[in-house]
């Protein structure tokens, strides 16, 4: 059972940034549910947390030593960037990392970058490295993603259900691939159902306590060209 922890950068007294009508808060919250409720529906073999069920206020320090303390497999901390810029980017610890994050990142990276410019021309701003309480503190592989700028004109992708919808997901994929989660079985199409849907309506012409009265009648109903059944 491979343990996912998901952290949803800001919440509670702390909105993150806000600009254009939107707050990061609320843009990381529905990103990583929808990375949640995709897991859960397509992926088996795990377990997934998330720091916050709520809009609890929580320290940068709380939320790593929650992961730690569970003993979690990967980390990954969803935060929309702010500074008027656009694009993309990912982040490791700028300290000591293992090959494994270095490889989380590529592959969540990847997968993010792509469904994102599914939408439009999406910068690849890069995967970069910084001293992040988060991912310094986190004793697993942790990644930090910045999804566009909340206050530049990205904020017409972060206004779009689909878009936040397709980033939640491609978070999800990506930690699929790099923990090897196997995909759920899809339903197998059934074939029979339409056969089985059909009602048959059978038809009982006579009841005799005597045998020979009933294979009579059957005679009689076969003489007449229908297919009689003794029952
Ligand atoms: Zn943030």
């Amino acid at each position: 059972m491979k343990k996912i922890f998901w952290d949803k950068g800001h919440g509670g007294s702390d909105p993150g940034a806000v600009a254009n009508g939107l707050q990061e808060k609320q843009l990381t919250h529905k990103i990583v549910e929808y990375a949640t409720d995709y897991l859960a529906a397509h992926y088996e073999g795990f377990t997934q947390r998330v720091s916050r069920e709520g809009d609890q206020s929580l320290t940068l320090g709380q939320r790593a030593d929650m992961a730690n303390k569970w003993g979690a497999d990967v980390f990954v901390s969803v935060h929309i960037n702010a500074g008027g810029g656009t694009g993309f980017e990912s982040y490791v610890y700028n300290g000591g990392v293992s090959s494994q994050t270095v490889a989380l990142q590529n592959v969540l990276h990847g997968e993010i970058l792509f469904a994102m410019r599914g939408f439009g021309a999406i910068t690849d701003r890069g995967k970069k490295r910084a001293n992040y309480a988060v991912l310094r503190e986190t004793k697993m592989p942790a990644v930090l993603t910045e999804n566009l700028f909340i206050d530049s004109n990205d904020s017409k992708y972060l206004k779009n259900e689909a878009f936040l919808k397709a980033v939640g997901e491609a978070h999800a994929r990506g930690i699929a691939k790099f923990l090897g989660l196997s995909q759920k079985e899809k339903p197998q199409p059934q074939p029979q159902q339409q056969v089985s849907d059909k009602k048959l309506y059978r038809v009982q012409v006579g009841a005799f306590s005597d045998r020979r009265n009933a294979e009579n009648l059957a005679e009689e109903l076969k003489k007449k060209g229908y297919p009689a059944i003794i029952v």
